[in-house]
């Protein structure tokens, strides 16, 4: 039943039809191969054609594979067996889908090839969507005149936001969003509060028009400009990193390339960490283009999915902004590729296909001949490493725009002022807030922890307590009265008792959440208007986007979040920035751990003082001295990175060397040790390279599947996929037991 990966497709074989390979998908190794169906009406199956083929009893939708699979020897996979003639079972049929391009076949096999996954699931990336048949016309709601005595209820006002917002949508969608039953959808329908309408089986994606409104560029913001709209109208496979300070108008900038790639009839991805940030995004591109651009994340509806993947295909769809998956849409005609916040870690798809989303953006844009650009106030070390080599081009703006200057940055060391007891925000921290409050500007304090308290200890016996599941504590949610696991979802029922010794009202938050941090707010400031803002507090886009917009409008004082709020909002009435515990990030044996706290705080402290008013942002540390603090203090980050460089140079870690780490997971710690073991018995040796563990992983336990990683490490000119393919060939893993490999790990 398995083919060889397509050997000469077409190809009339001596005694039967033609055969075709097909690549399905699902976790199988390549292609198979099927014979061409006598009966199909012409044109003859071209590689990108959509079919149907029947696998075992069942029948699967795949796509037409190429012949030649264009890798570097390196990543070609191993040949498959081959199937006779005789045996090759036809192809059921084509559909009527546009084909998938050959610049995404190409690479489709190049990540799999490089995080060493089945070509299969990479193209399920590809084709989550698109490929179903078009469904029947549904019935969408949308939002009518408010009929007077409507009852109001925060479920009904939820529902009634979303349909104003995003609406027209199915009551099931506009339910899910909502976090409702669809009871409510229904009420409010029949109370005349929402009216139905036909969907409209495609939305019109308006031509954004490169002329609509364009800015009036400053000296600094009009060089970069100009680089940048030369490299998008000329075309051609480039890199460029546009780095600068949060405010200095990069996305005003590299607008100017997507403006400069319209004009050249080709089609623009942006990819954006988190698609949450995406109102405010939207909203400014509608004002410079005089249209919206399409959006491709997680929460589209299956619909919108379907109708946007096919605008992509026949061109109708300009500007995508989307998530990582965004990387695997099937552009026509793609000419520019934006990765803003190219250092942000979201960009890492951590299941299933593990791969860093912004390299696999320089990936497609090779594959495509179009040049991408890297955004960032703080870039990755790794994208610094590829300008220092000159790989990668550089365009720098130095000044916040308009005279606004950068937040002066401070730190609150934590023991000459600490808090009072049991508190978290020291009294210089809550006075800044006092004054900056009353001045009718407004405070953010950020906290990257979700919930209560990280950890509930028993003060009578000492017990903690603990994620049945993970190596991890349970957070409380004090609002929502449950413990849970923020690894695995687990919840339970805060306990009135300590479930170990049974002493009654023993049990004690340890450490804050942002819950803990908005009630001590509450408390310090009763009359300030506050907002939090956490991924459980926010739960959709819309909700996101009306909060930032509530902002916007000074109805707020007091913003408290996590690590949302450090996205790339721009709120100009926002002075003062408070960060709990600067300190946070920088614990556990993580390398990366100072490169990554130094991008968040700054991103965070970016969100001040970014109009008339000067911005002042406080960190509470109890190492005030460490380099970190120091860097976010002086502002001086070339320094900062070039010492993190010169640590990581000797040991050649990344990115002076290449990482991967194979993570063994198992039903019993036996099992995962015993391949463990054996992984680390059969690794490869050699001069340019070195395995480090096996060592229990970071979570040790997660979903109950007991954990131990190995870390290969090798000189930058060492291909580490060849060397890992014949590694796990000399390793059977253990019953329960599986061995997953991440290609440049985001951690180590
Ligand atoms: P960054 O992306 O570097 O954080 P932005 O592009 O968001 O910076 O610019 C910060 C703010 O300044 C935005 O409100 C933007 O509209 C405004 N801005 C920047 N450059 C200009 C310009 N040349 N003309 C008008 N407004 C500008
Ligand atoms: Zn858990």
């Amino acid at each position: 039943r398995v083919g060889p990966p397509a050997a000469g497709l077409l190809k009339q074989p001596p005694t039967g039809r033609p055969r075709v390979a097909v690549l399905l998908p699902l976790p199988f190794p390549g292609p198979f191969d099927y014979a061409a169906p006598p009966d199909l009406p012409a044109p003859p199956l071209q590689p990108g054609d959509i079919v149907t083929v029947p696998l075992g009893r069942r029948t699967e939708t795949g796509v037409v594979w190429d012949p030649e699979r264009n890798l570097p020897p390196e990543f070609t996979p191993p040949p498959m067996k081959s199937v006779a003639d005789g045996r090759l079972k036809p192809v059921i049929a084509r559909l009527d889908q546009p084909p998938l391009p050959a610049s995404l076949r190409r690479f489709v096999d190049w990540v799999a090839a490089y995080t060493l996954s089945p070509p299969g699931l990479v193209l399920a990336m590809a084709l989550r969507t698109g490929t179903a048949a078009q469904a029947a016309p549904a019935l969408g709601w949308a939002v009518a005149d408010p009929p007077p005595g409507l009852r109001d209820t925060p479920a009904r006002r939820r529902v009634l936001d979303i349909a104003a917002h995003d609406g027209p949508l199915t009551a099931a969608e506009l339910a899910r969003r909502a976090g409702v039953g669809t009871s409510v959808v229904r009420g409010l329908a029949d109370a005349g509060a929402l009216r139905g309408v036909t969907m409209t089986p495609r939305p019109a994606f308006v031509r954004p028009d490169p002329d609509h409104c364009p800015p009036a560029l400053d000296g600094e913001q009009a060089e970069s400009a100009r680089a940048l709209r030369a490299l998008a109208a000329e075309g051609g496979f480039s890199v460029t990193l546009l780095e600068g300070v949060t405010g200095s108008g990069k996305t005003e900038i590299y607008m100017e390339a997507i403006a400069a790639c319209l004009a050249r009839g080709k089609q623009v991805m942006v990819l954006l960490p988190e698609i949450a940030l995406s109102s405010q995004w939207t909203g400014r591109f509608a004002r410079r283009f005089g249209a919206e651009p399409a959006l491709w994340h997680s929460d589209l509806g299956p619909r919108l999915r379907r109708v946007t993947w096919h605008a992509v295909a026949d061109g109708t769809a300009r500007v995508v902004v989307g998530a990582r998956s965004a990387l695997f849409l099937p552009f026509a005609e793609l000419g520019l590729i934006i990765v803003d916040e190219e250092h942000e870690t979201a960009f890492k798809q951590e299941d299933g296909v593990t791969y860093h989303a912004r390299d696999m953006a320089v990936v497609r844009a090779r594959m495509d001949r179009a040049p991408v650009v890297l955004v960032s106030a703080t870039p990755s070390l790794e994208t610094l490493a590829n300008v220092g080599a000159g790989r990668y081009r550089h365009l720098v703006l130095t000044a916040r725009h308009g005279g606004a200057t950068m937040p002066e940055v401070r730190t609150i060391d934590m023991r000459a002022h600490p808090p009072e007891r049991g508190l978290f925000l020291s009294p210089v921290l809550t006075e800044a807030i006092r004054q900056a409050i009353g001045r009718g500007e407004q405070g953010m304090l950020f906290l990257n922890r979700r919930g209560y308290a990280p950890l509930t200890l028993c003060r009578t016996c000492g017990h903690r307590l603990q994620c049945p599941n993970c190596t991890a504590w349970l957070v409380e949610h004090r609002a929502r009265q449950i413990l849970t696991c923020h690894h695995c979802g687990y919840q339970e029922a805060t306990p009135p008792a300590c479930p170990e010794c049974h002493a009654e009202s023993s049990l004690t938050p340890i450490g804050p959440g942002v819950e803990r941090i908005t009630e001590e707010a509450r408390a310090t400031f009763p009359d300030a208007r506050i907002l939090v803002m956490a991924s459980d507090t926010l739960p959709g886009p819309a909700a996101t986007a009306d909060a930032v917009a509530r902002i916007a409008r000074r109805e707020i004082d007091l913003v408290i979040g996590t690590q949302i709020v450090a996205k790339g909002w721009h709120f100009p009435h926002l002075t003062l920035v408070g960060v709990v515990d600067a300190d946070l990030g920088l614990g556990g044996g993580d390398l990366r751990a100072a490169e990554r706290t130094v991008q968040l705080l700054h991103q965070v402290a970016g969100r001040a003082g970014r109009a008339e008013a000067p911005g002042t942002v406080l960190l509470q540390s109890y190492t005030p001295d460490h380099p970190v603090m120091l860097a976010l203090v002086s502002g001086d980050f070339e320094s900062f990175m070039r010492q993190e460089a010169e640590q990581r140079r000797p040991g050649f870690w990344p990115p002076f060397g290449r990482l991967a780490a194979l993570i063994v997971s198992a039903d019993t710690p036996e099992a995962a040790d015993a391949t463990a073991r054996a992984l680390g018995q059969a690794a490869p040796r050699g001069d340019s390279l070195q395995v480090l563990g096996p060592a229990p992983a970071p979570l040790a336990i997660l979903r109950g599947r007991h954990r131990r990683r190995l870390l290969l490490r090798t000189r930058r000119e060492v291909a580490v996929q060849p060397l890992l393919r014949q590694w796990l060939d000399r390793v059977t893993p253990e019953r329960g037991a599986r061995i997953d490999i991440d290609i440049d790990p985001v951690s180590f």
